[in-house]
């Protein structure tokens, strides 16, 4: 068993880690305070080809793999993790839906500016009422000759709200074809603009608060029969596929900041001096940085072997369950352990592991929370 990463995968690491020192570490508690968009970062991002490392030359990606883009986002996520957020959303998702199920010429429209980085995708599953039981889509979609007409609501749709955000895929439920048969979901590519989709009201979030959750509702909005995304039917498994890598980025963006956090509590606890010593001399605080250290690798070592079986064409439902439960509630712990390695001052807003306190928790709920991954793996050992 071979763990050294290739020189194109070390390269990516390495690269990303020297863009984060430089130019987006030190702007990150800034940004979360302003709660704008750092669009600047994100061009140079695009600038690096990280949106489109695992896809081909022809689309506008650079032809790496998943290993090497999951290296990027845990990379960025230890920097400022929203911006984990937009790659896991963009890249791992909506631009890998496009790749896998799109057709050429939904790939050459919305794709190729997507894996330039570009444009900035969304996509919609959440719904009022289906939330982690994703299959009760209420959205439908009727075709009328030529057109679909969109009408429903999605929530919490991440990027949607923005400006370069092109499109969102969403899932709708559809008639069935044939007399007796039950409705179907499917996916559809809604670009913004048009008539009929606009964006509810911005969520007052307790955190991540750069990443532009909307509300995106559609009232009898026409789309172009063009705009149908993958097979007829198949639109649910389609997302639910997409999404397994999306839980593979939300691991590594776990990793990400737990990594911050640890980074956080090694320099404190050199630096912090009480009863005439360096807090590290006392165990009790260097037990929890060790057990902190000892978890984010085992976390690292469980989203690379996600990553690296999805890259070799083999299952990874399990692996990519196990890495996502793990390394979210692996971060939580660091989060608190960090917190409290900084005493008083891990409340204070000036000391970053109060931003990682509360960006963490919700990497626990987004693409299947905790309870819905032990359900996937429970289902995947029966
Ligand atoms: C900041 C943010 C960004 C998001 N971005 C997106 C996005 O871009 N696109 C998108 O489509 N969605 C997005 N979501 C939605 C997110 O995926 C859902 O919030 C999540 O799947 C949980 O759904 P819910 O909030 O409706 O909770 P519910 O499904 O109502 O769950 C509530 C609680 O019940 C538990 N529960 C539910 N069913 C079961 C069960 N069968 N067994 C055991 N426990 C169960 C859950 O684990 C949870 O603890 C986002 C959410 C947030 C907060």
């Amino acid at each position: 068993m071979d763990f050294r990463l290739t020189e194109e995968q070390r390269m990516i690491k390495d690269m990303t880690r020297k863009f984060v020192d430089e130019a987006v570490a030190p702007k990150a508690e800034e940004l979360e305070a302003r709660g704008e968009y750092p669009y600047e970062i994100m061009s140079r991002m695009a600038d690096l080809g990280m949106m489109g490392i695992p896809f081909p030359a022809q689309y506008g990606g650079s032809g790496g793999d998943w290993v090497g883009m999951h290296l990027c986002i845990e990379e960025i996520s230890r920097g400022e993790v929203t911006l984990g957020g937009l790659l896991d959303v963009t890249t791992s998702v909506v631009a890998q839906e496009l790749y896998v199920f799109g057709k050429d010429e939904q790939k050459q429209k919305w794709l190729i500016p997507m894996a330039r980085g570009k444009e900035i995708g969304a996509f919609g599953l959440t719904e009022p009422e289906a939330g982690s039981d994703a299959g009760a889509t209420r959205t439908t979609a009727v075709r009328h000759g030529e057109e679909w007409v969109i009408n429903g609501t999605k929530q919490f749709i991440t990027n949607i709200g923005l400006s370069n955000a092109s499109i969102v895929i969403i899932t709708a439920r559809t008639k069935a074809r044939r007399e007796g048969e039950k409705d179907v979901i499917n996916t559809f590519i809604v670009p913004k603009g048009t008539p009929g989709f606009s964006l509810g009201k911005k969520y007052d979030k307790m955190g991540w608060q750069q990443s532009a959750t909307h509300e995106c509702i559609f009232e009898d909005c026409r789309i172009p029969a063009a705009n149908f995304l993958g097979k007829e039917g198949k639109g649910f498994a389609q997302h639910l596929a997409v999404l397994e890598t999306g839980r593979i980025s939300i691991s590594a963006m776990s990793v990400g900041m737990a990594q911050a956090c640890l980074e956080a509590s090694l320099k404190y606890a050199r630096e912090r001096v009480q009863f005439g010593k360096p807090i590290y001399s006392f165990q009790a605080v260097s037990f929890k940085i060790a057990d902190m250290a000892m978890h984010i690798e085992l976390s690292r070592n469980m989203y690379l072997k996600a990553a690296w079986l999805k890259d070799n064409g083999m299952p990874h439902t399990l692996e990519a369950a196990y890495a996502k439960l793990f390394a979210s509630e692996m971060c939580e712990r660091c989060a608190s352990d960090a917190f409290e390695i900084h005493g008083g001052y891990g409340f204070m807003n000036e000391y970053a592991v109060s931003r990682y306190y509360k960006n963490c928790k919700i990497l626990q709920i987004v693409e299947g929370t905790s309870e819905i991954q032990r359900l996937v793996i429970g289902r995947n050992l029966q």
